[in-house]
């Protein structure tokens, strides 16, 4: 602790680099998608940890203002790429976490053939890297790999229900696809790999026109419009708040080498969208009217993680309720509201 401390001392006195990084044997963990939404609270953790943070991003979806305030900090690194063109300088990395690619329906579907190529080109290429300094590789996966579950609510087990042709496909075979490729590294190559199946979350830094359903009714009842509910609205999704994914993120990763997941990571707390909506008008005590929307094709009518898994190998559990979860995403969004006033 006391050589951290130093070290962080000297850190802004002087213009460090790896090497100094490496001689202090603090560890250095790679962040794609690290401006993004999950991305960027995993770098602001990993660095309050103590960790040396190379963060990637092509700004795609992620943001450089989610980043601003650890931008400068010496320990954090931050290079402007795709993964699918992966080229960076040759560092070691103890960890590398592959958070990269659009995750809201709408910037998914904006181009499907790169969410794609991200999924497989830019998996393969992490992979191949994790290999060679032998870092232990993280994979956030998803939900999407159940598909329009007849399973609920849904354990790893279950294998999914997905319509390869529809236009979640990119995402969610993508996904599939890229499991199987950490799985198939973890096999041959014996890399040690922690596949996490996310379930909805949201929180401050979610980007607010993404489309993604709290971020959008939040924003429309601070502004009194309408909200938009998809179909009649008894589709169900459950929440979680973005700390207590992160954290479930930081437990899954300190497990023992055998624990390889896939591993559910989510708040099991079920509710309709019509029922979120409502939930959105009282907190923002909003005048905003509900208007009902066309449901867009192969929506997943319900969704629910089962989390004993994360609860037995990582005693993880969601802390954060709905509700206050909800308060301090309003409070985020109002901020952002009066920012750009
Ligand atoms: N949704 C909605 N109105 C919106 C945005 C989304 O009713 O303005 C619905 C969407 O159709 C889905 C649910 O909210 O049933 C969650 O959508 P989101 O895009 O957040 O994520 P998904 O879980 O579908 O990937």
């Amino acid at each position: 602790m006391k050589k951290f401390a130093c070290y962080m001392l000297l850190s802004v006195c002087f213009n460090l680099n790896h090497l100094e990084a490496k001689e202090a044997n603090i560890k250095h963990a790679l962040v794609a998608g690290g401006a993004g939404f999950l991305g960027s609270h995993l770098c602001e953790r990993l660095l309050h940890e103590g960790y040396e943070v190379t963060c990637l991003d092509n700004l795609l979806t992620g943001h450089k203002k989610n980043i601003s305030t650890f931008l400068n900090n010496p320990l954090f690194h931050y290079i402007e790429q795709d993964i699918c063109n992966l080229n960076i300088p040759e560092e070691h990395y103890d960890e590398i976490y592959n958070l990269a690619c659009p995750a809201s329906p709408k910037r998914y579907q904006a181009d499907p053939l790169h969410t794609l190529d991200t999924n497989y080109v830019g998996t393969l290429n992490l992979l191949k890297l994790a290999n060679k300094c032998n870092a232990i590789f993280f994979q956030a996966s998803t939900s999407e790999i159940y598909g329009n579950p007849s399973v609920h609510p849904q354990d790893e087990i279950y294998s999914g229900n997905v319509n390869p042709i529809g236009v979640r496909a990119c995402y969610d075979e993508g996904k599939r696809v890229a499991e199987t490729l950490c799985f198939e590294f973890h096999r041959q190559h014996n890399l040690q790999i922690k596949v996490a199946r996310i379930f909805n979350t949201y929180g401050p830094k979610m980007s607010p026109d993404d489309g993604r359903v709290v971020s959008t009714f939040i924003n429309q009842a601070l502004e009194g419009q309408d909200i938009t509910v998809h179909g009649d609205g008894s589709q169900t999704r459950s929440y979680c708040y973005v700390d207590d994914l992160i954290d479930g993120f930081r437990k899954f990763m300190n497990t023992e080498k055998e624990i390889t997941g896939p591993m559910n990571l989510g708040n099991p707390t079920e509710l309709t969208v019509l029922e979120l909506a409502e939930m959105i008008i009282s907190l923002t005590d909003s005048s905003s009217s509900i208007v009902f929307h066309k449901l867009p094709q192969d929506d997943p009518t319900r969704r629910k993680p089962n989390i004993s898994l994360a609860e037995k190998s990582c005693g993880w559990n969601p802390n954060i309720s709905l509700r206050e979860g909800l308060k301090r995403a309003i409070e985020y969004f109002s901020m952002i509201k009066e920012d750009n006033q």
